[in-house]
């Protein structure tokens, strides 16, 4: 049972909680271990994160996806009652992953405060609905995390299912993209894409800067470009003794260590309703500059355009990858020369090409 002290810890953060859907005005905190895997794993964890003032959410997984089957799978039922002692022992609210509508169905049964729906369960538009007709009526806070794929559309699709079955309080969790090149993170950002959503359906976004990473090392500095990227909070795996987590053991941090990066972030003011007199020349410049960008990238298609009407005439392919490879080489070269990243340049530059091969295709098939 929740002690007096510790219900008016509990009614005051999870106000707190709610109040941040609506105005998500500072930046959530959600902390804890990526299982629940003991009693004593899970109240030690517990213990120091709500020695932590902005830790608003006790997390642990009671059912784990995992990629191969007699890996450790999560405790279950008896996780929740772990859970639930730990939320009455210190105040913090908590939450879990859900992924199908009994898992949903035991959590509330435990009191557990918010949900949040994991990556591989967000893919499959039948166990969205599935969980969305489990909570019709009963407005828990849900977060929804990113679909493994890139795919913004999906995505929202799970919002949707969840607003029409009357949930309100919806917020989503970036927690980074499969990816097929190699990258230094267990799942490759994309920042583009949360920005993406928020532009569309302006919901609050956590970053998962775990899942994100995979590593420790990355944590600090990819949290602190979450901040710079206005991120609306962090999720961070937390365990009171990391390395010998029973999952994803490599990304989870100390309290300590929590307390740690937080002191090393510097936060920064989202509002731009005051911009300052030097902030609002340098982005008149930026909008000159991206006028002037247009333009030339209109003259461009021009000119492939009457490159397409050669080609065709005289009955040449579209693309020419001896020319395509050598101007490739030559820009990336120059734009290194001129300060800028290689991989910016190939990127604009491929998406450029890109276009021009379908204009000029569209013109040979006419
Ligand atoms: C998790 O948060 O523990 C988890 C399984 O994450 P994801 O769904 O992002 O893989
Ligand atoms: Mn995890």
């Amino acid at each position: 049972m929740l002690d007096w002290k510790n219900c008016a810890i509990f009614a005051t953060v999870m106000a707190n909680l709610l109040f941040w859907f609506d105005n998500p005005s500072f930046p959530l905190l959600i902390a804890g271990p990526c299982s629940v895997e003991s009693e004593e794993q899970l109240l030690c964890t517990a213990r120091q994160l709500a020695q932590i003032p902005e830790v608003s959410l006790l997390r642990g997984g009671i059912w784990k996806p995992r990629t191969r089957p007699d890996a450790f799978e999560g405790r279950g039922e008896e996780g929740l009652v772990w859970l639930r002692e730990a939320k009455h022992e210190t105040g913090l609210p908590t939450a879990t992953e859900v992924a199908t509508p009994e898992h949903v169905e035991l959590a509330l049964k435990y009191d557990v405060d918010a949900l949040w729906i994991g990556a591989r369960t967000v893919v499959n538009p039948f166990s969205v609905q599935q969980l969305a007709d489990a909570l019709r009526g009963v407005d828990v806070p849900v977060f929804i995390k990113n679909p493994v794929a890139p795919d913004v559309k999906l995505w929202i699709g799970a919002f949707e299912r969840f607003q029409k079955a009357g949930v309100t309080r919806l917020a989503a969790i970036h927690r980074g993209f499969q990816h097929y090149k190699e990258t230094p993170y267990r799942n490759f950002p994309m920042w583009e894409i949360p920005i993406e959503l928020n532009r569309i359906i302006n919901v609050p976004v956590i970053t998962d800067i775990s899942h994100i990473c995979g590593c420790r090392e990355l944590l600090q500095q990819t949290a602190q470009k979450a901040l710079d990227l206005a991120t609306d909070g962090l999720m961070v795996e937390c365990h009171c003794n990391p390395d010998a987590a029973l999952t994803d053991a490599r990304q989870q941090i100390t309290p300590t260590e929590l307390k740690n990066l937080l002191s090393n972030l510097v936060y920064r003011s989202k509002q731009s309703g005051m911009v300052e007199r030097e902030l609002a020349d340098l982005r008149s410049e930026i909008d000159d500059i991206d006028s002037e960008l247009l333009q030339l990238l209109s003259r461009r298609m021009d000119v492939s355009a009457q490159i397409g009407e050669y080609k065709k005439r005289n009955n040449v392919t579209v693309v020419q990858m001896d020319r395509w490879k050598k101007i490739l080489a030559e820009h990336i070269a120059t734009g290194t020369d001129l300060g800028l990243d290689a991989q910016l340049v190939a990127e604009v530059f491929e998406a450029i090409h890109q276009a021009s091969i379908e204009r000029q295709s569209r013109i040979l098939e006419d």
